[in-house]
């Protein structure tokens, strides 16, 4: 959404979602669970958790029931079996019903014990592994420095510690665990309650979250929820919410369970985390397009689940309604949850320096700045011999999604263009083992792997190829409709406005962009060296797809058993759509493990939810 965001050029958006998992996770046995962990039902706000207990008292108890608070932290929920007051096996919570075997990487985890203080037949304990916010960014320090993969926030980084291969390297994470629940095969400790549950726990040897808190009524636990959602800033863990739940073991049985959550316990989720922080400096992108958009630079701080240095300012526009300049205290959060943004200024610094004004001339190049008529943002109109627009399309023309070309790093695109070695993406093609090594910090072995890197990318899916090009209003999902109707680049080259436009899902604004970008004649020259230079895009097949998905649109959230592509892919193939966002036109949301916030949405909005075994369900019928 945002292309021009320059974000793209922090380290933080290099780091994968959850480690590279995916490639991981299939070599850890499945394990299923003896009794399923069930997920937990939201509120967002103190008139939905009123609802929810006046509800118990109306239909299971005369007297308002006892609560327990406890902190919701944003770990990885795991279970262990203790067999004879020894700890046997820790599985990963997975889909509920099945997790992976993590044991050998638990047992390096100082917080879990490894054996029990009493005689104990049977016992599962389960509770959430998590990274200490500080040992967070220790941990990507250090990754910094040794040129490894950075971690987007402490539950990925925990994620990724967990799921080595190697346990020695889960050794030397930081890794911690709460535990919050704990059930006994037979009850020979006459446990009444989870409160009493806890102490158990606590006098086992498991570390239990001191915060919390066993509450009278639903009002003392409002008073627990507003104020965790002040302190949590201050603790060493991330947190997102108030877990609360009926504690007497024998009223939990009586109210049950739905489907897929217990109706005896909640989660209050805490409204967006809004953070203040001061701006240090406004800095002034060029992206790809040649728009010029401010960023504010800020004072690090911590935000919803990771370091944010940047924050988006959108346009100057933004800047004048904001009345925000340099030095300013404000608050910041994360927009849509990825990309931080600037809310409002608190305090605006004393030293009264300026307004900050748009600038008039590009910042990279130095021409004059101009207005695109119905757009907000400024345009630098200098798109071939501008140096940031050059690095920002070269940038994007090597992305995962475009030509894939790993590890032409944008430390190195920015030195072949300052070096005056490229300008077009057809010149990364003639570029020679010599060449690279004019470069600075490269060597022999780096020299030829980047050689190698870009030669092996000359033949990409044609759908990528058509995704770097950069044609305006043509991402990712367009790319991929027009490569699936016209087959081959030359197809789409010789294509009319009518066929452009017909596709499903594709309007004028698009089929013009398209045409435009090919009645230009600069582009024809990169295009006709790209040939030269042998970049042929593979040809797609136009197959026939399935109509078993026609007419319906997919959202797939939390980690599946295989790459998230895939899944789409096969959503594609069969007729369907799929789309980043639920709203009420989504049929269906595909959960996976860990499902974010697109799981609660299509809860409220009452879109069926399926897991990946129905998934293959409807594919197989
Ligand atoms: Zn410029």
């Amino acid at each position: 959404m945002y292309p021009e965001y320059k974000l793209a050029d922090s380290p933080t958006q290099r780091v994968g979602s959850d480690f590279s998992d995916e490639k991981l996770q299939k070599r850890f046995l499945p394990h299923k669970h003896k009794v399923r962990l069930y997920s937990l039902d939201n509120t967002y706000s103190y008139d939905e958790l009123a609802v929810w207990y006046e509800k118990i008292i109306k239909n299971y108890t005369s007297e308002p029931p006892q609560l327990v608070c406890e902190l919701k932290i944003d770990g990885l929920a795991i279970s262990l079996t203790y067999l004879n007051s020894k700890f046997d096996t820790g599985v990963t919570r997975g889909d509920g019903f099945v997790g992976e075997n993590i044991t050998e990487n638990l047992k390096t985890i100082k917080t879990i014990p490894q054996k029990l203080k009493s005689v104990v037949k049977e016992l599962e304990v389960r509770g959430e592994i998590f990274m200490p916010k500080t040992s967070f960014e220790k941990l990507n320090k250090k990754q910094l420095e040794t040129g490894g993969k950075l971690f987007a926030n402490p539950r990925n980084a925990a994620s990724g510690s967990l799921r080595q291969l190697d346990s020695k390297i889960t050794a030397e994470r930081d890794l911690s665990m709460f535990s919050y629940y704990g059930r006994l095969d037979s009850n020979e400790f006459d446990i009444k309650s989870h409160s009493e549950m806890l102490s158990f726990l606590k006098n086992e040897g498991f570390n239990v979250n001191p915060n919390y808190k066993v509450c009278k009524n639903i009002q003392e636990a409002v008073e627990y929820c507003k104020y965790w959602d002040k302190e949590r800033q201050n603790l060493d863990y991330a947190t997102d919410g108030v877990v609360i739940k009926i504690d007497n073991f024998a009223l939990q049985s009586e109210i049950g369970y739905t489907s897929r959550a217990p109706k005896w316990a909640t989660a209050f989720k805490f409204p967006p985390e809004e953070v203040s922080t001061v701006v240090k400096d406004i800095e002034v992108n060029v992206g790809r397009s040649g728009a010029v958009t401010p960023v504010a630079i800020l004072d690090p701080v911590y935000v919803s689940g990771s370091t944010v240095q940047r924050a988006t300012l959108h346009n100057f526009d933004e800047i004048k309604r904001l009345g925000i300049n340099i030095g300013d205290r404000v608050l910041i959060k994360k927009a849509a949850e990825i990309i931080p943004k600037v809310i409002c200024v608190t305090e605006h610094s004393k030293g009264a320096p300026s307004p900050f004004v748009a600038p008039e001339f590009c910042p990279s190049c130095g021409t004059k700045l101009v207005p695109v008529e119905g757009e907000v943002n400024l345009y630098c109109p200098n798109h071939l011999g501008c140096p940031e627009q050059v690095k920002a399309r070269l940038e994007y023309w090597v992305s995962k999604d475009c030509m894939d070309i790993d590890g032409l790093g944008d430390n190195i695109v920015a030195q072949l263009v300052d070096k005056g070695m490229v300008e077009t993406p057809a010149d990364l093609y003639k570029l020679t083992v010599e060449d690279f090594l004019k470069l600075d910090l490269i060597a022999e072995k780096s020299a030829q792997n980047l050689y190698t890197v870009i030669q092996n990318s000359k033949k990409p899916p044609l759908a990528r190829f058509i995704n770097a090009l950069g044609i305006r209003h043509v991402g990712k999902e367009t790319s991929e409709l027009i490569a699936q109707k016209f087959g081959s680049f030359e197809a789409l080259k010789n294509a009319t406005f009518e066929q452009i436009q017909e596709i499903d899902g594709i309007g004028d604004k698009i089929a013009l962009s398209v045409l435009d970008f090919f009645s230009n004649s600069f582009n024809n020259i990169v295009l006709k060296n790209l040939d030269l230079y042998g970049v042929k895009p593979q040809e797609t097949q136009i197959t026939e797809t399935s109509v078993l998905f026609s007419g319906l649109t997919f959202v797939i959230t939390g980690t599946l058993s295989d790459a998230r592509d895939k899944f789409e892919q096969l959503i594609k193939q069969n007729g369907g759509k799929t789309s980043s966002s639920v709203s009420k036109k989504t049929s269906y949301v595909l959960a996976g493990e860990n499902p974010g916030s697109k799981y609660t949405k299509a809860e409220s909005l009452g879109v069926k939810i399926i897991n990946e075994a129905q998934f293959n369900e409807m594919l197989e019928t």
